[in-house]
């Protein structure tokens, strides 16, 4: 049955294909395909695991006090009727002989499939049954994890499942933390859809960098949607449409080609410069998360990278920290990989929505207000330095920008640039060869905005973060979707602190960018120019729609509608009305 499911729009287009779908969250059993030589083993080791509990249950039944209320045994009762149900087995039987679902899969697709039904029913008694389906398959799951030993823990989480045909494959998850976003980067999906998610999300921003299609916040999605079920992704409306008729998968293919002829119509701007009508030099630059995003933004013909948010090589080492060696490979071969053109790498930014499992010590009531980004470095002067030691030798093959994240007080930029010096002495000590560096500082809380002044007394230049920024001005957790509708980029006191920064660096010949979703959001672009930003970073997806707004703008006739926005106190109807 065709369902259409509104959910929040993060990356443009359209995607059509067959369902993957991650987990939906009931259980953490290991799903992988087995080959078709080992489905007899399979369907054996599925059986085992269902004897074993049959077994455990009629031992239950047998060893039961006289005196036990008989609710108990009636229970039990039940729980092996649904175990010996035909129904149940030979729907398993099914996934494993024609899918090559290992026991596992098959057991808990089955089972959320048969929980649907079971939410579906009229009849109060029976809708109760679906939790003593789960809790009868988790002694089975239990059984299964123990015949598959040691070998259960280290199955692969990615899905390596092809659908039969050579269909697209869509991406479903309840969530998706950064870690496995990184994990699915390489995996060829056509798009991605979550349950939750915000917009400014990490997990939205490693789509961005993706280039595919997704929405997220389709609450639902990963519970409706069958493996292998067709699925149609609107990435610019934000829709998902489940099982769709013929006729709407060819209309949306249809769309997804002229999108796809645009995107081309696009590609003629890259070797453009970017540049004003009025003679404007305007820098684009991109945002990246690893060494491997250099080639796309390299493609969309950037001056550079603004942003490398470094954590990510932090969060994908799993259970120990980076090293020196390791850090200064990986950031070598972004400078080296980018030709000359400058690299700024940001300050590893862990805790809040990028959690280390190590870092939750405590687990803060409060993540995002908690121990993140330069508090958590400056907490580890140790491994503050293995970082910066790396970022200075990696300054020697090429222009590094250093940029410190969420940074409020004047101590703590103290700090900072002194562990900047110990580390620069620490090398020279070592007679290891280093770079020269420019030093830089997020403008992620608004202590941070009102006090730029002072900020550029210490750096060389500043890189207005608009996603914490709003979050912190607005009091809006960027993660939670229940409050997502109030989380507004244009909101009075967000342009007023922008315009702030903007022109404090202007005053002091100094450069500001922007490096937060805000900068690759064209409907924005004119407004940052009149303001006077003249350094955006994005990701490189985003750089040929925000060169073409460049393009058509006259920078110094904005500059007095975008005061008027700023003063406005209702923004938004003035942004679509710039002439210019
Ligand atoms: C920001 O806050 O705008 C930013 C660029 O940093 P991140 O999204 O990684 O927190
Ligand atoms: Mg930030």
């Amino acid at each position: 049955m065709t369902l259409c499911i509104h959910g929040l729009a993060v990356v443009r287009g359209v995607a059509v294909g067959r369902a993957v779908v991650v987990s939906s969250g009931a259980t953490d059993a290991p799903r992988y395909h087995i080959d078709p030589s080992q489905v007899a083993q399979e369907l054996a080791r599925m059986g085992g695991a269902r004897d074993a509990v049959v077994r455990e249950l009629q031992g239950l039944l047998a060893g039961m006090p006289a005196d036990a209320p008989s609710e108990i045994s009636a229970l039990i009762d039940v729980h092996l009727q649904l175990l010996l149900d035909e129904t149940l087995e030979a729907a398993v039987r099914g996934w494993i002989v024609e899918h090559h679902y290992n026991a596992e899969w098959a057991l808990t697709v089955q089972t959320e499939a048969f929980g649907r039904q079971f939410d579906a029913m009229d009849d109060p008694y029976l809708r109760e049954r679906k939790a003593d389906l789960e809790q009868v398959v988790d002694r089975v799951l239990h059984h299964l994890k123990a015949s598959a030993g040691g070998q259960a823990a280290a199955m692969p989480e990615r899905p390596e499942w092809q659908p039969r045909e050579n269909a697209p494959r869509i991406l479903v998850a309840r969530d998706l933390s950064p870690a496995q976003m990184l994990q699915f980067k390489e995996g060829g999906f056509a798009g991605f859809v979550t349950d939750l998610g915000t917009a400014t999300s990490h997990t939205a921003i490693v789509a961005r960098g993706m280039e595919i299609p997704a929405v997220v916040a389709a609450r639902g999605v990963s519970q409706l949607v069958r493996p292998d079920d067709w699925v149609v992704l609107d990435g610019d409306a934000g829709v998902v449409v489940l099982d769709p008729t013929e006729r709407m998968r060819a209309q949306y293919e249809a769309a997804g080609r002229d999108a796809a002829a645009r995107d081309a119509d696009l590609q003629q701007l890259r070797g453009v410069a970017a540049r004003t009508r009025d003679g404007q030099a305007v820098q684009l630059l991109a945002n990246i998360e690893s060494a491997a995003d250099v080639a796309a933004a390299l493609r969309a013909g950037v001056d550079g990278v603004g942003l490398f948010r470094s954590e990510f090589l932090f969060i994908a080492g799993a259970d120990r920290l980076p090293g020196e060696e390791e850090q200064y490979l990986a950031y070598r071969a972004v400078v080296e990989g980018m030709h000359g053109m400058p690299v700024t790498i940001r300050t590893v930014d862990i805790g809040a929505d990028k959690p280390l499992d190590r870092a939750r010590q405590g687990e803060a009531a409060n993540p995002a207000l908690g121990l993140r980004a330069i508090r958590w470095s400056l907490a580890d002067p140790a491994m503050f330095r293995t970082q910066l030691r790396a970022l200075l030798r990696a300054a020697a093959h090429g222009p590094v920008r250093v940029l410190f994240p969420m940074l409020a007080h004047l101590h703590e930029i103290r700090q900072a640039l002194a562990q900047v010096a110990l580390a620069q002495e620490e090398l020279a000590e070592r007679g290891v060869a280093a770079g020269p560096v420019s030093l830089g500082a997020m403008i992620e809380v608004p202590a941070a905005a009102l006090m730029a002044d002072e900020f550029l007394d210490h750096f060389n230049f500043l890189s207005i973060g608009t996603n914490d920024l709003i979050q912190y001005t607005l009091a809006i957790d960027r993660t939670d979707e229940a409050v997502g509708h109030l989380y507004d980029p244009a909101h009075p006191a967000v342009l007023r602190l922008l315009d702030r920064v903007i022109a404090a660096g202007r005053r002091r010949g100094k450069e500001i960018s922007v490096c937060g979703e805000m900068a690759s959001d064209p409907e924005f672009t004119r407004l940052l120019l009149g303001l006077g930003l003249r350094v955006f970073s994005m990701p490189a997806m985003h750089v040929l729609r925000v060169k073409q707004q460049v393009l058509a703008a006259d920078a110094k006739a904005l500059a007095t509608w975008a005061q008027q926005v700023v003063a406005s106190r209702a923004p938004r109807e003035l942004l679509g009305m710039a002439a210019l």
